[in-house]
């Protein structure tokens, strides 16, 4: 990266990647983040993301860190970056509600000069939309509704903003133990803005063992509330997004791009 360094007076051997996953099978792990896996002695990451690469960690240095331990790990892994080549595995985007930033955070306050690379992948929203269609297609926002780092506030503030856009709105973190309500409120908000009929697709476990997708109604969300858990993705169609049906069979959720303002198909 260009402009000025701080002098380094670190190995030059080490190097950290921070490495997005995909949401789940390894078919959805990009090339490159294949390659930085294999050639790093070391592997960092939390469970579920370790037991999801499988084969591609067996003979690393492994190093295995919970839930809500990121800070302790992203420190960890630099210090180990400084002679070793090591990857800080992530799910999904490394960059979306991801470890991407911590490590990057830490690494600044540490003024350290490590080279470092983070590597993109295939984040719920794109994967979960995926499955359903082409629910998204053209702009779309995302909001995360865990209150852990963001106050409840300031959640239901972006919600309002992002449901009166009209745009899909792609929740992450929709619900867990400690904030089973969250969901709900998001689903009332996004009423005051949105018809009973808009479509709403939740995808659980996407490319993942025992994946579930459902497509239901806006309006029929509170009988589907019970599916939606901390594994799940969440889609509420924005105004222009129907539900696509061969009789009564749904086939899937549309976002039209607006290619029907100007051609005939
Ligand atoms: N960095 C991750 C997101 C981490 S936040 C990414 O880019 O995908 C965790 C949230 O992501 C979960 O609560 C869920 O909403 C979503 N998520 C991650 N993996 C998922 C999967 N395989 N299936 C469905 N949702 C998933």
């Amino acid at each position: 990266m260009g402009g000025s360094r701080l002098p380094s007076h670190d190995n030059p051997a080490g190097k950290l990647s921070i490495v997005g996953i995909g949401p789940g099978s390894t078919d959805q792990l990009s090339a490159s983040a294949r390659h930085a896996i294999e050639e790093s002695d070391i592997i960092i990451g939390n469970d579920t993301y370790l037991s999801q690469l499988g084969p591609l960690v067996q003979g690393k240095e492994v190093i295995r860190s919970r839930m809500g331990e990121e800070v302790d790990r992203a420190r960890r892994s630099i210090d180990l970056a400084r002679t070793r080549t090591v990857s800080i595995v992530s799910g999904g985007d490394a960059g979306v509600y991801g470890m991407a930033s911590i490590v990057l955070e830490v690494l600044e306050h540490t003024g350290c000069d490590i080279p470092w690379e983070v590597i993109p992948g295939v984040t719920a929203a794109q994967a979960a939309a995926a499955r359903l269609g082409s629910p998204l297609s053209g702009d779309f926002v995302t909001i995360s509704l865990s209150d852990l780092l963001t106050p409840i506030e300031v959640i239901e503030k972006r919600l309002h903003a992002a449901f009166s856009m009209g745009t899909p709105v792609v929740l992450y973190n929709p619900k867990s133990r400690g904030r089973p309500h969250n969901f709900a409120r998001a689903m009332e908000i996004a009423g005051g803005y949105r018809s009973p009929s808009t479509p709403v697709g939740i995808v659980r476990n996407v490319y993942r063992p025992g994946e579930e997708v459902m497509v239901v109604t806006l309006g029929e969300i509170g009988e589907a509330e019970p599916r939606v858990d901390m594994h799940t993705t969440v889609i509420v169609g924005g105004e222009e997004s129907r539900i696509w049906r061969i009789g009564q069979d749904v086939k899937g959720i549309i976002t039209p791009r607006g290619y029907h303002r100007k051609y005939l198909y």
